[in-house]
């Protein structure tokens, strides 16, 4: 008989006569048995498959106490020194605590290659002690070098992104408070394979979750900020709209509108360009062209109300107030199956009984181009070139003169070639300001004077 075969039999015979064994004194599995069991079935739970780290894994059975650990072997030292840290600080901790053979600390991770050089690892550890359970999370990106940081205008973008996410998800828009995620520094970033994953200890936001909140940034939205390495591998689409806060940024807005004819020729160049505006329309006359204001929507272009009949809203009653917004709101969305959530007020003239009487964001304007006064190509386009830095600014126009639609075909080309994206009010007030407008508040010019 061949030695290793016998070796086999061997064996074979000791499993059979410990599991005799352990029937006769009662069949009861071990504690330790039951405790490495306890241990798989998280680390199952909780790891991927496509894990691209090889683990190593470690039960500790103790009576006081049991860890079980799933650890990542990284080649890079640095980087592997720093998980190691992480992992013996939560062991460590545990056993000054743990008491009883109930109290169980249970250590796992997962791991991502978003390129060729990046991975991103996150710790996840699970802790029962006197019968209370706690989750921590813990992440690390990798590169051939070590440790990585995730750089500024990356890391701007992707929490940008994230909180529109959260807000937009009806679990969390309800119980987090927006200012508190948005000062929030409680967060972590982690490279995954399609996008970068933003994860929010939920305590600093809300008392109604107790989990962490975890979204993911897809790669494509935030394209222009990511590392070459990713970059190489992540197709620029098209479709999806992005915001490059590399570049300086200026929203171009116009009143007094739709009109059929230089609505369209306004959107023809924006279209051209790929780029967008904010358009404050009437409500008294959005008949008159509704397929304008369907195809500046459907460009990306922002849509808000500039009142009905351009009334003076600071002189106005609360009652005509109410009735202007009203009316407007009623005509925009039977034709565009929305509410404005922007107001830009006749005359830029805002009073109390507006600010307290309306749902909506009062916008104004940092530049007056006053080509409703000179109805000159020339001087329209010499008003905003002779402004100097523009990025930041609200310009105003009003899309119901052809010489304010022959200003438009010139002006966004040279905008581009100079360095400058063209964006939405809103969209300028999230990437350029970072602010949450709040309803009733009037952005003056003071406002973006003083933000520039
Ligand atoms: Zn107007």
């Amino acid at each position: 008989m061949h030695i290793k075969t016998l070796f086999k039999k061997y064996l074979s015979f000791i499993m059979v006569m410990s599991l005799f064994a352990t029937c006769v004194f009662g069949c009861a599995p071990k504690p330790q048995d039951v405790f490495e069991q306890e241990a798989d079935q998280w680390f199952d739970t909780f790891s991927d498959a496509q894990s691209v780290v090889k683990s190593k894994v470690t039960y500790e059975y103790s009576k006081t106490g049991s860890v079980a650990v799933s650890k990542p072997s990284i080649a890079i030292v640095d980087a592997d020194l720093s998980v190691s840290a992480y992992y013996d600080k939560m062991k460590s901790e545990f056993r000054a605590k743990a008491m009883s053979d109930q109290d169980k600390l249970f250590i796992s991770y997962k791991s991502y290659k978003a390129s060729d050089d990046i991975t991103g690892i996150e710790v996840n550890c699970q802790q029962i002690l006197g019968g209370n359970k706690t989750g921590y999370i813990k992440t690390f990106n990798i590169d051939s070098n070590g440790l990585i940081e995730i750089a500024d205008t990356l890391r701007r973008i992707t929490l940008i992104n994230a909180r529109d996410l959260i807000m937009a998800d009806q679990q969390y828009s309800s119980v987090v408070d927006k200012n508190a995620l948005r000062s929030s520094e409680d967060y972590q970033l982690l490279y995954t394979d399609t996008g970068i994953d933003v994860i929010y200890d939920s305590k600093a936001l809300t008392s109604a979750l107790d989990e962490q909140i975890t979204v993911q940034v897809p790669y494509s939205k935030i394209r222009f900020a990511l590392p070459d390495s990713i970059k190489a591998v992540v197709a620029q689409d098209d479709s999806v709209r992005t915001v490059d806060i590399t570049k300086k940024l200026v929203a171009l807005t116009f009143d007094d509108g739709p009109n059929k004819t230089y609505t369209n020729e306004i959107l023809d160049v924006l279209e051209a360009y790929n780029s967008v505006a904010t358009f404050f329309d009437l409500g008294s006359i959005m008949n008159n062209a509704p397929q304008a204001m369907q195809r500046a929507s459907q460009l990306g272009c922002e849509m808000g109300s500039h009142s009905y009949s351009h009334k003076n809203l600071k002189t106005a009653s609360v009652d005509k107030i109410k009735e202007e917004i009203s009316s407007t709101d009623a005509v925009f969305e039977e034709i565009l199956g929305y509410k404005p959530t922007l107001l830009r007020p006749p005359y830029g003239a805002v009073g109390s009984d507006l600010k307290e009487n309306c749902d909506k964001y009062l916008i104004g304007w940092s530049v007056d181009t006053l080509d409703w006064k000179n109805r000159d190509k020339d001087k329209v386009v010499a008003s905003v070139k002779s402004e100097g830095d523009l990025d930041g600014d609200v310009i105003l126009m009003h899309s119901i003169y052809k010489s304010t639609a022959q200003a438009v075909e010139e002006l966004v080309p040279w905008l581009i070639e100079n360095g400058y994206q063209l964006v939405t009010v809103s969209e300028l007030m999230k990437y350029r300001f970072e602010t949450e407008m709040e309803t009733g508040k009037y952005y003056s010019s003071q406002f973006f004077e003083s933000h520039k």
